[in-house]
């Protein structure tokens, strides 16, 4: 297979990840299927890619895109809450919650269903690559694309091949990453990969520090942005990521590698188990982040 041969590309999750996959892969040209598990999730997605903050509309009024190649661009995304959709898709990102356990059962089945040539990606934030590829038979085919968010905006992505995973594979990766305006810079499979492991750190000890009363969750972030003149504070961050997301993977990382500046805190839990899991506007069913939690202004 070549990058040529990559027409349907089929994005499995249609969450704060998934949903601007599909934008970026239909914005470049690809005829895209996003699967999720019902319509009113997908309805948000497809509202999101449109007039979402990060959304086609905005680039309209940039004067970036007519707004003719927007409904084109809208009219190349299907959606479908059947995995038999995916049947004739030559490259399949998957952007399910961060479990294995999940992502497993669903990659197992897709492997039954989709066509054998196609290579499958998932965008696991730190799930060892291999681990998830014991799932499936084309292990050739399977490898780590590892977006961030958001996914129309940020130009990086982390390709991790798993054990068995082929040149073939990760030069077609590599070369899509491209066709999708991306940078794709390599990572050794392993928890967390270098993005995530780095990350959770800088977010974790961010968490103890306000625990510890260091600081306010405000000013922290203030403190960040104006002292080291980062784009977003930790908490701005973790909002944006999920906090759900940010909990499955300190306890990924630190369950793997038993080192404690990994483990989640207990405050993040707190929210994460009362439905706090981040910005309401791309994260379904959430009641907030942080500053919704604490009633903090901006
Ligand atoms: P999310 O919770 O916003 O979205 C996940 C979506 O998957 C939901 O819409 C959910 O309904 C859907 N889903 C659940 N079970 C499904 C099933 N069986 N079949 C089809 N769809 C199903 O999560 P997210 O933040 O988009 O994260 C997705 C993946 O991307 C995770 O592995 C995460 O670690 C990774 N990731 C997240 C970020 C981030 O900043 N949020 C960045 C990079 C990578």
């Amino acid at each position: 297979m070549k990058l040529e041969d990559v027409k349907v590309i089929g994005v499995v999750g249609a969450g704060v990840m998934g949903h601007g996959i599909a934008q970026v892969a239909a914005r470049s040209g690809y005829e895209v299927i996003l699967v999720d598990i019902n319509d009113e999730i997908l309805k948000k997605a497809l509202e999101n890619i449109k007039s979402g903050p990060y959304g086609l509309q905005r680039l309209v009024e940039k004067g970036k895109m007519t707004k003719e190649e927007m409904e084109k661009c809208m009219e190349r995304i299907k959606t479908s809450t059947s995995y038999e959709s995916l049947r004739n898709v030559d490259f399949l990102i998957e952007a399910v919650p961060e479990n294995l356990e999940l992502k497993r059962k669903i990659f197992a089945q897709l492997d039954k269903i989709c066509k054998k040539e196609a290579i499958f990606a998932t965008n696991t934030s730190g799930i060892l690559v291999s681990s998830i590829a014991t799932s499936v038979e084309r292990k050739d085919k399977f490898i780590g694309m590892h977006w961030f968010n958001p996914a129309p905006v940020m130009r990086l992505i982390e390709v991790v091949r798993g054990a068995l995973t082929s040149d073939e594979t990760f030069e077609i990766t590599v070369e899509l990453s491209k066709k999708f305006g991306k940078v794709p810079i390599p990572a050794n499979d392993a928890p967390g990969f270098f993005t995530t492991r780095f990350i959770n750190s800088w977010l974790v000890e961010a968490i103890r520090l306000y625990e510890n009363g260091i600081a306010g969750i405000k000013e922290i972030d203030e403190m960040c942005k104006l002292a080291f003149g980062f784009p977003m504070g930790p908490f701005e961050l973790m909002d944006l990521i999920g906090l759900d997301t940010v909990l499955h993977i300190a306890e990924y990382l630190y369950n793997e590698t038993k080192e404690k500046h990994y483990a989640p805190p207990i405050t993040l839990k707190k929210l994460v188990f009362s439905g706090y899991l981040g910005d309401k506007r791309f994260k379904f069913g959430s009641r907030g982040g942080w500053y919704d939690f604490y009633g903090i202004k901006k």
